[in-house]
């Protein structure tokens, strides 16, 4: 059974009914839609047919609605390729119109405003960059440094630190609320700077509002990530934006620091971007990017994502069987060992103040211990908000994490949840009414079989604010 979840990003070339269809028994977990191409009516109707497509299937799969932001973009170069000369002279001018080789319009306003001599501004995911020589009232005028061919309407990197646009913007806020009202289970947002910009989104806190995923994509987020973790449910390394914002030779390090300093406070983290790029037109990835997909796993990525590959590429289904096949294999070969005894170290808390938090923090440590002193292959963790499941998760066991919840939010937001099989249950009412129905439903499910010892972790009763009991079953 693979553990890594996949996130897979549904476009063009994968928002009909067959191939949606597909992915989902192709494995995917969490099917993330873009705003930032179509209109919201479309994203909503897109997002109702997974959920029916998903309830057809029989298969929890969560939704990450992907806030854009303040993205820049460029006004169409047409459908032909246009070439930008190393050592070029361009024109930067704000507007929607068409661009071509020598101007380029962008469609942000305060640009003029945000851009000084001397400031680079990467297009189309850095294909080509230019530096700035010069401000005048209506233009900027730069110099292309790398050159390259661009199509369509590429995106325009502006350094974070010159953005002065706010992330959510108004529109994110207004798509926010109509998804919201959908009840959707997992929402991103882009060029997240502080804290603050996660607070901007105003909803209710998880489960009843969706998880907050916070896209680390800017110098400032890799500066105030404490403070970030602290108020995001999850965290994605978008590596697109961030490979931009940071020298390249930094970005893989900067992975690996990240994974583990959210999932140590109990936060997925999802690894974006370039995954199996090639796959976009190619049916087969290279070496280098099967090499990746499995030192993500190795460096403790919750979930694994997919964007270009199945939104615009030519074989969606294709490419989320190659991705779990790779993330299946690499979960084998993953150092459980060694991650526990890491993570020992790095606990949630300091158990100083005797919280919720501090007393599920040390029973899923107990619960890992005992799984992997007693070799006992699966954990049935009941949780109301998910918590558990994710602090149980953060432990990396060797057995599987089965989330029991009463709260279909909860189920869906734990479809991102490192090896956990999410299962909605009745609520109940003690601890033994609980226990007694998850042992029951994960053997009907054949997750356990009878004979075997599980571990069950609950609240003492379903008002219970922890996970304070843990018990060790025979299944009967
Ligand atoms: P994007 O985010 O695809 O929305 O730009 C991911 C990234 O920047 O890596
Ligand atoms: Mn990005």
């Amino acid at each position: 059974m693979r553990r890594t979840k996949v996130v897979a990003t549904i476009g063009p070339a994968s928002e009909d009914e067959a191939t949606l269809r597909e992915m989902i028994r192709a494995g995917m977990d969490v099917a993330r839609l873009g705003l930032a191409h179509g209109t919201l009516d479309e994203a909503v109707e897109r997002y109702r047919r997974i959920r029916r497509i998903a309830a057809e299937e029989s298969r929890r799969v969560g939704i990450l609605v992907d806030l854009p932001g303040p993205k820049v973009r460029s006004g169409s170069f047409g459908d032909s390729n246009v070439d930008l000369a190393t050592g070029a002279r361009v024109e930067l001018r704000v507007g929607r119109g068409s661009s071509d080789a020598s101007v380029i319009e962008v469609d942000y306003e305060n640009l003029l405003r945000d851009m000084k001599a001397g400031d680079r501004i990467d297009i189309g995911d850095g294909r080509v960059v230019l530096k700035i020589t010069d401000r005048g009232s209506d233009r900027l005028t730069a110099t292309v440094v790398n050159g390259g061919v661009l199509s369509g309407r590429p995106g325009i990197h502006v350094p974070a630190d010159r953005l002065s646009a706010p992330t959510p913007t108004s529109w994110d806020l207004k798509a926010l609320d109509a998804f919201v009202d959908l009840g959707v289970d997992l929402v991103a947002i882009s060029f997240v700077r502080s804290a603050h910009d996660i607070r901007r989104a105003g909803t209710d806190p998880h489960p009843q509002g969706p998880l907050l995923v916070a896209k680390i994509e800017t110098r400032a987020a890799v500066e105030n990530l404490a403070g970030i973790i602290e108020v995001a449910g999850a965290i994605m390394v978008a590596r697109g934006d961030l490979g931009l914002e940071c020298s390249i030779e930094e970005l893989p390090h900067l992975q690996k620091s990240i994974i583990q300093k959210c999932i140590a406070d109990g936060l997925p983290a999802i690894t974006a971007t370039q995954m199996l790029d090639s796959m976009i037109t190619q049916p087969t990835p290279t070496r280098a990017e099967a090499s990746d997909v499995a030192n993500a796993v190795f460096d403790g990525s919750s979930a694994l994502m997919l964007s270009g590959e199945t939104a615009v590429g030519v074989d969606p289904v294709g490419v989320v069987r190659t991705m779990c096949r790779i993330a299946s294999r690499a979960d084998e070969e993953f150092d459980y060992e060694g991650w526990a005894k890491r993570l020992a170290d790095l606990r949630m808390t300091d158990g100083s103040t005797r919280d919720s938090a501090s007393v599920t923090d040390a029973m899923t440590m107990a619960a890992w211990r005992a799984s992997s002193e007693l070799g006992i292959s699966t954990i049935l963790a009941i949780s109301g908000t998910g918590f558990t499941v994710r602090s149980m998760a953060r432990f990396r066991p060797q057995a599987r994490i089965v989330g029991l919840t009463h709260n279909p939010r909860t189920a869906q937001q734990i479809s991102l949840s490192w090896g956990t099989v999410p299962v909605l249950v009745d609520d109940k009412g003690s601890n033994d009414e609980m226990v007694q129905q998850a042992v029951r439903v994960a053997r009907d499910r054949e997750l356990v079989r009878s004979g075997e010892l599980v571990a069950v972790l609950a609240g003492a009763d379903n008002r219970s604010r922890s996970a304070n009991v843990l018990r060790l079953e025979l299944v009967p």
